[in-house]
């Protein structure tokens, strides 16, 4: 015997990235304000200035990736039960990429699932972590293991927050544009190389183009099947580092811009993406402060923790690299030797040598 159960379509779940000042925002029933203490104290009260919603609440977390768990997430969820918010309520994300993932994951499983709106206060936040509706914690086996994707309704990207965020978080933001251009634009990356990214104007451009870049590829494949994997250049490198360094060491940006730089010399090892074209990226980066190169103890031993990771599957690691500027690569399990030559050129911190 069997029964089948037909669903209708469901509702669309389309939304709009508004990169502009903030505008009012009017919620429907009641809302919950997500953020932590330091958001809060900088710019709670201009946040509150353009929510319109029936009844409003604020929510505040501890800051900082540590607190991204279950138990935070309990702690939001239980605010919710006591505000007695309802299924026609809206939660809105108001800080960095920790508050936006934990926020966007309380949506998604608070009464089986509410609205939850972005307005994310970070440069990486707003480039990257804020759109495409993925959504979590971390536990002990690892980041990010547990959660669900669920697009926000809108997300709202002011870049009159980040007048507040230290330097060294706005070049970990200023990463995550670079690892876009150079896996999709090479049109932006030459912008990039002849504009500077602390000019108001040239910094909204920058996110346009960064967002538009990530909304391309989450509209092919939202749940990670393919070419979203992408968007990990230079992440399975920093996993790494950021294993080996004891996560704090270097903000996750920062690992990333590392990674990218070791990412271009293994596909040069594979034989694409030429030195004058790793040269202008690690130039790029170097020109935000953020670090290029990096000691390891043991090639053997950095080669092997790459397995831990969740996107290792069957034991094969597939690495994102440059063809060249703007074209990507998906190599899957490229020989040990080949990795191990380029893990072997920052043994000791060699890597900016030759
Ligand atoms: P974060 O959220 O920890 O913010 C960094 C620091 O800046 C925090 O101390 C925060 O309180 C502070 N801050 C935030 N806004 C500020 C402002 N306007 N002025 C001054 N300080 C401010 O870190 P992040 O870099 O924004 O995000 C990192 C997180 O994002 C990680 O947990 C990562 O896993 C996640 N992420 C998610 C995705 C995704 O697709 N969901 C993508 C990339 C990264």
């Amino acid at each position: 015997m069997k029964v089948s159960i037909q669903l209708p379509a469901p509702p669309s779940r389309d939304y709009e990235i508004v990169i502009d000042e903030l505008p009012t925002i009017a919620l429907e029933g009641k809302a919950v304000v997500v953020t932590n203490p330091k958001v809060a104290g900088l710019h709670l009260r201009r946040l509150l200035e353009h929510l319109d919603a029936k009844e409003l609440f604020v929510v505040t977390i501890p800051d900082g990736e540590e607190y991204k768990t279950m138990e935070t997430i309990e702690f939001i969820l239980d605010r919710c039960f006591d505000h007695r918010l309802d299924r026609k309520s809206t939660m809105v994300a108001f800080g960095g990429g920790v508050v936006g993932d934990m926020t966007g994951f309380a949506a998604s499983i608070f009464q089986r699932g509410i609205d939850f709106i972005q307005i994310p206060t970070t440069l990486l936040s707003q480039v990257d972590a804020s759109v495409g509706g993925k959504t979590g914690i971390n536990n002990r086996y690892g980041k990010n293991l547990v959660g669900a994707f669920h697009q926000p309704r809108a997300v709202y990207i002011d870049t009159y927050w980040l007048g507040t965020l230290p330097e060294r978080e706005f070049a970990a933001g200023v990463a995550e544009i670079v690892k876009m251009a150079v896996m999709f634009d090479e049109k932006f990356f030459e912008w990039l190389e002849t504009h500077d990214l602390h000019d108001d104007a040239n910094l909204k451009e920058a996110i346009k183009r960064s967002v538009e870049l990530k909304a391309w590829v989450v509209n092919q494949d939202e749940t990670e099947k393919g070419i979203r994997a992408v968007l990990n250049y230079g992440h399975t490198f920093a996993h790494v580092i950021e294993n080996f360094s004891g996560y704090g060491s270097y903000l996750h940006g920062e690992a990333v811009a590392i990674g990218m730089v070791m990412a271009n010399r293994l596909a040069m090892a594979l034989g694409m993406f030429g030195p004058e074209e790793a040269e202008r990226v690690e130039k790029l980066l170097a020109r935000y402060g953020l670090p290029t190169d990096y000691a390891i103890d043991s090639a053997e031993a950095f080669y092997d923790r790459f397995f831990l990771d969740k996107k290792s599957h069957d034991n094969t690691i597939t690495f994102i690299v440059p063809e060249r500027l703007g074209r990507f690569k998906m190599v899957k399990g490229p020989a040990r030797e080949t990795v191990l030559e380029v893990l072997a050129h920052y043994e000791k911190g060699r890597g900016r040598e030759e």
